[in-house]
């Protein structure tokens, strides 16, 4: 018996490899199809935590509240898809990022046709900066397009930068690379003229480590301070680099004035209850900045 179970194993395992190699099928490109007419981003959290799937999803879709939907999936390898049913709420996800949860800040990026989401990049984010103390006069596309390809990749600048009035600071939307430490500041001149610094605040920054810069951990976690046990370690970022909440700059005065600080997205309207005191925003309570970013979500809607 014991002899003819083997010969019957080892005869399949023939077939089987036979099969195998005679059964292939040859897809052409145009039968990949994508899902049904869906718009994919793949994201994953700047994280070692575990996620709460259920959780996260709920306050995702709560947060993005895409009109026609979306389906969220975990692919394994800490990534997910994020499906939309329609171009412009995927678009909306885009440029209302960077998106967190428990403080984990979401990495997203668009699965392009008949692209794999477990291969698509995702290492960086864009985020609003806010430039400081730049020189009079240095306010141009090409300028702040140069600050911005300094600090990672430019994308867009805020079309309020150009609106002839004088700012505390200019905004630009920036692709930061999460594995390098943010940049806090940069040298700048005219030519013949003197050197001058011009200081950054990011909005809405997640996570990062005050002794290298690098999103995603803190100091307990980080590399250079293990490797550095027993020494004290300096220090060279801090909560300075957080932009403060929208309506808390100088110049900002009641939220119900439109154009109150530094344009577009100063007007959080009505749904803007959480900027009530500095002490509350100084907090960077996790919900009130759904519910700020919430707000200007359905600013773009209206
Ligand atoms: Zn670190």
């Amino acid at each position: 018996m014991e002899h003819s179970k083997q010969t019957l194993e080892e005869l399949y395992a023939k077939l089987s490899i036979e099969d195998e190699e005679e059964g292939g099928i040859v897809i052409a490109p145009q039968e990949i199809v994508k899902k049904k007419d869906a718009f994919v981003l793949v994201g994953r959290f700047l994280t070692e935590k575990k996620i709460n799937f259920v959780a996260m999803q709920n306050m995702l879709a709560d947060l993005w509240r895409p009109k026609e939907g979306v389906e969220i999936h975990d692919i394994g390898g800490m990534r997910y898809t994020f499906a939309f049913y329609h171009p412009m709420d995927l678009q909306k996800v885009i440029d209302g990022g960077p998106w967190s949860f428990e403080q984990s800040l979401l990495l997203v990026n668009e699965v392009k046709e008949n692209g794999d989401p477990r291969e698509t990049k995702l290492d960086d984010t864009e985020i609003w900066v806010q430039v400081y103390d730049l020189p009079t006069g240095f306010i141009s596309e090409n300028i702040l397009c140069s600050i911005g390809n300094y600090i990672g990749v430019y994308v867009k600048s805020d079309p309020a930068n150009y609106d002839g009035l004088w700012k505390v600071h200019v905004r630009i939307r920036v692709k930061m690379n999460v594995n390098k430490p943010i940049k806090r500041r940069m040298k700048i001149k005219k030519s013949g003229g003197d050197w001058s610094w011009v200081n950054f605040k990011y909005e809405r920054l997640s996570t990062f480590c005050f002794v290298c810069g690098i999103l995603g951990h803190g100091e307990r976690d980080c590399n250079v301070v293990y490797a550095n046990a027993g020494k004290v370690v300096e220090k060279a970022y801090g909560t300075w680099l957080r932009a403060p909440g929208r309506g808390t700059k100088n110049n900002a005065g009641s939220r119900w004035l439109r154009n109150g600080g530094s344009g577009e997205s100063q007007w959080a309207g009505k749904n803007s209850q959480t900027q009530s005191s500095e002490e509350s925003r100084s907090k960077e309570d996790i919900q009130a900045r759904f519910e700020e970013v919430d707000g200007r979500i359905s600013e773009i809607q209206n």
